[in-house]
C-alpha cells in the first residue's frame, strides 16, 4: 500500500532510479518511486516539481522555524558572500560573525550562565564533538577512567560513528556495528508505553532514576562521564519527560559526578513555548548541543555550548595538554554565522517564543480531539511538537503488525492531501514553522482529520 499510494502521487518522473544514494532512505524506495522534488518554499509551504503545494507540518525536518522565505536570512547571507564568504576560527584567526553568534548565544541562553561556544555544522557534529570535549576535559582533569557515555532508548542524537551510538534507535546500529563499547542505554522516559500499572508519572519517574543509578553503580561511577538527553524526544516519536523525571535524573546524576549534556537541537529557540527546553524542565546542563532552529535551517550550522567549570579547565590545562585540536574548516562558517545571527536577531523582535505559546493550544488541542480514534493509542505534545502513536485497541502493548504499515498509510494519505508529515514504524511526528498562521494550523487540523478517517 505504502508503494501504490506514493506512486499514485506522481513525484519527479525524470529521476526515477536517481543516482543519489539518498540518505535515511530504502534502496526499494530510490528505485522503484519517483522522487518527490521539492522546488520552492513559501511561509508554512513547499511546492514540489510539478508545482503541487504542501503543508510543510515537520519545518523541513523540524528546523525551518522562520518558514520558507524570510527575505531577511537570505540578505544577510548575500551580505556576507559578498564581503566575506569564508575564513576559518583556527589559531585565533576568525570573523566578525561567529564572534558575534557566540556571545549572543550565551546571552540568550538562561537557564543558568554558560561559558563558550564551539561552532559546528549540524547538530550530529556538535554531539561528536561532545563526546570529545567530555574526554578532553576529564583527561585534562586527570580522570581518565570516565569515558562511557549514558543515553536513553529511543533517543536520537544524530547519526555519525557517535551520535548514532549515543541515538538509542535499533536501525541507527544494526548492520552498521554500533552502538560503539562506551555508550550505555537507559530508559525510555514514555509514560504511557512503558508505566507499570497503577504507577503514576512521578512513581514512574522515581523506577527510572533508579534504575539509571544501578546502572551507574553496576558499571562504576569513576567510568560514568556524562548522561545526554534531549528535554523532549524528537525523532523517537515525541516524547515528553513525565512529571518530576528530569529533577530526579538530575539529583542522580550530580550526586555521582556525572556531566549533564542537553541534547537541544530541536527544542531550541522556542519549539516547546519556551527559548531552551532547559528553560521549560528546569535542566541545569554542563553542555548544550544546538542546530535546525538556530539558523533556521537557511546555513547549515551547529553548535556547543560549554560550561564555564568545563570551558576553565580547557583553557587553563592547555600548556599541559596543547591546544584543543578538534574542529572542522567550517566551524563558525562566517555566512552560517550571519544567518544565525539575523534568525536569533527575528527571534527576538518578533517575540518568537510568546508566538508559540499562543498558537499551541489552537495546534495540540486541534489534534488531541481526533484522540478518541479507533486506531489512536496516544496523542501527545507541547509547544509546536506532537506525535501521535497508531496501536490496535487504544492500547500501549497492542502494536499494530508492521507489514500493515498502518504509519506509512497515514503519511502517504497526508502527503495526498497536500501536508508533510514525518513517520516512524507507527509513530507519526508534527513540528511546524514558527511562523504558522492560525489559519493554516486549521488547515492542518482539517488534514490530519480527512487522513485519519482514509486510514480507519
Ligand atoms: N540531535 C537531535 C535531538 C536531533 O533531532 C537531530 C536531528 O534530527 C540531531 C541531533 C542530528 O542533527 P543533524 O541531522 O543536523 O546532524
Amino acid at each position: 500500500s505504502e508503494v501504490s499510494l506514493q506512486t499514485e502521487q506522481g513525484g519527479e518522473k525524470g529521476y526515477k532510479g536517481h543516482d543519489m544514494l539518498a540518505p535515511f532512505t530504502a534502496g526499494w524506495q530510490s528505485t522503484d518511486l519517483h522522487p518527490l522534488v521539492i522546488e520552492r518554499s513559501e511561509g508554512s509551504y513547499v511546492y514540489d516539481s510539478n508545482g503541487k503545494k504542501y503543508l510543510d507540518a515537520l519545518a523541513g525536518l523540524w528546523c525551518t522555524a522562520l518558514g520558507g522565505n524570510e527575505p531577511r536570512l537570505v540578505e544577510a547571507a548575500t551580505k556576507q558572500l559578498n564581503k566575506l564568504p569564508f575564513y576559518h576560527s583556527f589559531w585565533n584567526r576568525t570573523t566578525r560573525p561567529s564572534l558575534d553568534l557566540a556571545k549572543e548565544i550565551l546571552e540568550i541562553f538562561t537557564a543558568r550562565k554558560m561559558g563558550k561556544v564551539f561552532f559546528t555544522n549540524s547538530g550530529s557534529e556538535a554531539n561528536d564533538s561532545q563526546v570529545k570535549l567530555v574526554w578532553y576535559y576529564f583527561n585534562a582533569l586527570g580522570r581518565p577512567n570516565k569515558k562511557k557515555f549514558i543515553a536513553r532508548t529511543k533517543s536520537y542524537h544524530g547519526s555519525t560513528l557517535i551520535s548514532a551510538s549515543l541515538s538509542g534507535l535499533q536501525n541507527l546500529h544494526q548492520k552498521f556495528d554500533l552502538p560503539a563499547p562506551f555508550v550505555l542505554h537507559t530508559d525510555c522516559p514514555h509514560y504511557w508505553r512503558f508505566h507499570l500499572p497503577g504507577e503514576t508519572e512521578e512513581e514512574f519517574s522515581t523506577r527510572l532514576a533508579n534504575n539509571l543509578e544501578n546502572l551507574i553503580l553496576k558499571e562504576g561511577p569513576d567510568t560514568i562521564a556524562a548522561f545526554i538527553a534531549e528535554p523532549v524526544m524528537g525523532a523517537g516519536g515525541v516524547i515528553l519527560p513525565p512529571k518530576t523525571y528530569f529533577e530526579k535524573v538530575q539529583a542522580v546524576i550530580k550526586k555521582y559526578d556525572i556531566l549533564f549534556i542537553a541534547d537541544e537541537v530541536i527544542t531550541a529557540f522556542g519549539r516547546l513555548g519556551t527559548m531552551f527546553g532547559c528553560d521549560k524542565y528546569h535542566i541545569q546542563p554542563d553542555l548544550v548541543s544546538i542546530a535546525k532552529a538556530l539558523s533556521s535551517a537557511y546555513m547549515p550550522i551547529g553548535a556547543i555550548l560549554v560550561s564555564p567549570e568545563i570551558s576553565e579547565v580547557i583553557h587553563s590545562q592547555s600548556s599541559k595538554l596543547g591546544s584543543f585540536s578538534h574542529g572542522f574548516t567550517y566551524s563558525g562558517h562566517p555566512v552560517a554565522c550571519a544567518v544565525a545571527l539575523e534568525a536569533l536577531k527575528i527571534y527576538k523582535e518578533r517575540n518568537i517564543v510568546e508566538k508559540v505559546q499562543a498558537i499551541s493550544p489552537r495546534f495540540q488541542n486541534g489534534i488531541k480531539s481526533f484522540s478518541e480514534s479507533p486506531i489512536i493509542g496516544e496523542i501527545r505534545g507541547t509547544g509546536l511538537v506532537l506525535g501521535t502513536e497508531f496501536t490496535d485497541n487504544k492500547s500501549p502493548n497492542q502494536p499494530f503488525p508492521s507489514e500493515w504499515g498502518v504509519g506509512a498509510i497515514f503519511g502517504a494519505e497526508c502527503e495526498k492531501r497536500g501536508m508533510l508529515v514525518r513517520v516512524a514504524g507507527d509513530s507519526m511526528m508534527m513540528a511546524p514553522p514558527f511562523i504558522i498562521s492560525p489559519e493554516e494550523v486549521d488547515e492542518l487540523i482539517s488534514i490530519y482529520g480527512e487522513s485519519l478517517r482514509s486510514t480507519e
